[in-house]
């Protein structure tokens, strides 16, 4: 509703008080992947992170309420995926604001946008509510970054971790055992609140990094268990580990079961031979696929 006396119709406020010196907005673009949209905050009221997809309607929104309440100085993108960096070009013009990216994401979207700076691990930014510390979090994406609010312990955690359930980590972006030393990183700096980039803030991040390392720590176990049986396929593993599953779902199982694998293999722990992955100790069937 606009103000009594208010000459120009307003557009209601995008934002919404997360803590003292965090507000948060979430676009329009709710999803299996997304959750209900992405999330987009204002630290200080004056550093971005993060700038949802690219839809017009929304950054014309966002860009109002931000130049009413002063203007930004900064943009911090988690990564470069669409739904995070896609709004970043249009967004950056409207307010006239620096769009901070690590350099090693992807070329067109480093090429997309107007005024683009190399965001490095430990880079901070100030805001009236305290200063905002770049940490590197490569797993999801390689290009990925957390954001910590150290005056007021909130982690702003892009695909890192989510509100609810687990992040994607799919190859050939995602590394899994990056992204492990990723969670093991957030984690040592014992966030209050995690804001992460999907879904709700998480009130308890120790209790949900834990969750999140045992998680993987069971799927890897139970990768291993599948294998003990021999060499087998993916599909078969995924069979095996996840069971039926409907299509989708099965999708992200196999991505997933894949990225945990080449860790694996990085590892020397498994091995892959003509598609069939099996234990290292075992050799690979020499005939396997005769
Ligand atoms: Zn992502």
């Amino acid at each position: 509703m606009a103000p009594r006396g208010s000459s120009k119709p307003r557009q209601p406020d995008p934002f919404r008080g997360l803590t003292a010196g965090v507000q948060v907005s979430t676009a329009p673009n709710p999803g299996p992947k997304t959750l209900s949209g992405t999330n987009v905050y204002l630290v200080g009221s004056r550093v971005l992170i993060d700038a949802g997809p690219d839809d017009a309607r929304y950054i014309d929104v966002l860009a109002e309420s931000i130049l009413r309440g002063g203007g930004a100085t900064a943009l911090l993108l988690t990564h470069g995926h669409p739904d995070h960096a896609g709004g970043a070009a249009a967004l950056a013009e409207r307010l006239g604001v620096p769009v901070y990216l690590a350099p090693n994401a992807d070329p067109s979207v480093l090429g997309s946008l107007p005024d683009v700076r190399e965001l490095g691990d430990r880079d901070t930014f100030d805001t009236p509510s305290g200063a905002v510390r770049a940490v590197a979090t490569p797993g999801h994406a390689r290009d990925h970054f957390c954001f910590w609010l150290e005056a007021e312990g909130v982690l702003f955690c892009g695909d890192t971790v989510l509100g609810v359930g687990t992040s994607l980590v799919a190859r050939p972006e995602g590394d899994m055992a990056a992204y492990l030393q990723s969670l093991r990183r957030i984690r040592a700096l014992h966030p209050r609140l995690i804001a992460p980039g999907h879904g709700p803030p998480v009130g308890d991040p120790l209790a949900k990094i834990d969750e999140y390392l045992e998680h993987r720590r069971t799927r890897e176990q139970a990768l291993m268990q599948a294998l003990e049986g021999g060499p087998v396929s993916l599909d078969e593993l995924v069979d095996s580990v996840y069971g039926p599953q409907p299509s989708e779902i099965r999708r992200l199982a196999l991505l997933s079961a894949e990225a945990q694998l080449h860790k694996l293999m990085d590892e020397g722990m498994v091995t892959m031979h003509r598609g069939a992955y099996a234990l290292s100790e075992e050799a690979p069937p020499a005939a396997g696929d005769a």
